[in-house]
């Protein structure tokens, strides 16, 4: 049994107060179920702020990114250790806005990749293909690629962590969700990936997340289906009561 992740990606939204409002009422509504992962990802700035407010409810905090690097001379960059130090459990790694605004390439996503499993931190690698790729039939062999090129020279010990989030690129904030279909079909085929790379212990106990327009009123239709353990979500994680919502619809 895959123990189901709700993961709530605030990307650039809310300051610090607005973080604090929504947490807040967060826990007001309810403690988090012990039946999901329960994860908000805010900007760096606000990650001490959620730890210290979230500690022993249940709710996990982590990061949107963070460098492949130690420590050093790296301007504007957030090291793993900075992240532990302040209890983040997991880290998106390769988000597609990363790739296509901030051309993060394969090879930087592997290296991140890498600095997290080997230091202790849960990747939440993303993958998912364009809508050009989709219609012109490419959509397997790009995101067989992108999980083949994020963990290159990784084994299975390795990867013992990793969730994976498949997150079509034109269902992104655009309130055109992937039908629950199309999304199990393209998380079988990552399973069936990992299996053939890893072996089916591993395929069997890694999370596959669906991501791109999942709302309260989506979810349970994408969490009925065999291959998606949990969602990543953007926008409707940034409201308490929507948020809440979600974690219900995963149960
Ligand atoms: C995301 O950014 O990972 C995402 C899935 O966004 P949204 O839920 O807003 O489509």
């Amino acid at each position: 049994m895959r123990k189901p992740i709700l993961a709530g990606n605030w990307k650039m939204n809310l300051t610090y107060h607005q973080a604090e409002a929504m947490v807040e009422e967060l826990l007001s509504l309810g403690k988090a179920p012990e039946s999901v992962e329960s994860i908000l990802l805010p900007n760096f700035l606000c990650i001490p702020l959620l730890a210290d407010k979230l500690k022993g409810t249940g709710y996990q905090v982590g990061a949107q990114n963070m460098s492949s690097e130690d420590q050093g001379a790296f301007t504007g960059e957030i090291s793993w250790d900075m992240l532990k130090d302040l209890g983040v459990s997991y880290c998106i790694i390769g988000h597609s806005e990363r790739r296509t605004l901030y051309l993060e390439n394969n090879s930087q996503i592997e290296k991140k990749l890498r600095k997290a499993v080997k230091t202790g931190i849960k990747p939440i690698l993303c993958v998912g293909e364009s809508l050009e790729k989709r219609q012109a039939g490419e959509a397997k062999k790009r995101i067989e690629g992108q999980v083949h090129r994020a963990l290159v020279g990784l084994d299975r010990e390795d990867l013992q962590d990793l969730v994976i989030a498949y997150e079509p690129l034109w269902a992104i904030g655009s309130g055109q969700a992937a039908s629950p279909e199309d999304a199990e079909d393209m998380c079988l085929t990552i399973r069936q990936w990992i299996e053939k790379g890893y072996g089916s212990d591993l395929a069997e106990k890694i999370r596959i997340l669906y991501g791109g327009s999942v709302k309260p009123d989506n979810i349970a239709s994408f969490m009925e289906k065999e291959n998606i353990d949990g969602a990543l979500v953007g926008g409707a994680s940034l409201k308490a009561k929507d948020f809440y919502a979600l974690i219900e619809g995963v149960q």
